[in-house]
């Protein structure tokens, strides 16, 4: 089956990537981004031992994920209106978007009336765009310090959809800026954010020569989205 060939396909790209940038193999992980994709092929992914998955849509989300067997990982990827938040918390175990305040304290509340603790990651707007979501740069540090006090909230690390560029070796001062972000948080807060969630198809091999743990891919694993 095809599906299955891409995944071991892309899981050896992603083992050669890392070793190729003297990394350890087993620190980068592929978050599968299922979105739009049907649960059969999630499925047949899941057989061959997929575990992360990440979507963008908690309405769709929350039909699917119920029909895959449990113990799985759940990546929301995706902006999250505040409305969303409780089914958000609900169903995911990382919530990747977080770029603003009231995200962050309706994530909290939520969590902590379902006593849950989440897992959570920073997106910044490594390329200014005005159309993308995430922090500005200059402001992560300051929406770090909002969100350390959240009880309910683990930060993780940080998250980046650069612009896309033809040329996958054109990203790579994006992601290198998120890791040198990464990098400057921790020392001034004291905080360890060692996930950073970088690349997806056609640029994984880049992110991970600059420290991704997590490319989030679809596209070449199951083919164009309808
Ligand atoms: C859709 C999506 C991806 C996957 O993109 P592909 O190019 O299909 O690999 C990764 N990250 C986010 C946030 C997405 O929305």
């Amino acid at each position: 089956m095809r599906l299955e060939e891409n995944y071991y396909a892309l899981s050896e790209g992603i083992r050669k990537a890392a070793e190729k940038a003297g990394r350890d193999p087993s620190l980068v992980r592929l978050v599968a981004v299922s979105k739009k994709q049907d649960p059969e092929k999630l499925r047949a992914l899941w057989n061959c031992g997929q575990r992360i998955f990440g979507e963008n849509r908690v309405q769709e989300a929350r039909v699917k994920i119920p029909e895959m067997p449990s113990g799985g990982e759940w990546h929301f990827i995706g902006g999250l209106q505040t409305n969303k938040a409780k089914e958000a918390v609900e169903w995911f175990d990382v919530i990747e978007s977080v770029d603003r305040l009231e995200m962050a304290a309706e994530l909290q509340k939520r969590a902590e009336a379902s006593g849950k603790r989440l897992r959570v990651y920073l997106e910044v707007n490594v390329g200014g765009e005005a159309a993308k979501h995430g922090c500005a740069p200059e402001k992560a540090a300051e929406l770090l310090a909002q969100v350390r006090p959240f009880s309910r909230l683990e930060v993780q690390g940080l998250m980046a959809i650069p612009p896309f560029r033809e040329e996958p070796e054109n990203a790579r001062p994006f992601f290198r800026k998120l890791r040198e972000i990464r990098d400057r948080l921790e020392q001034e807060s004291g905080v360890a954010l060692p996930e950073l969630s970088m690349g997806m198809s056609h640029d994984y091999g880049v992110a991970i020569s600059e420290g991704a743990t997590l490319v989030r891919i679809g596209t070449a694993l199951f083919g164009p989205r309808a």
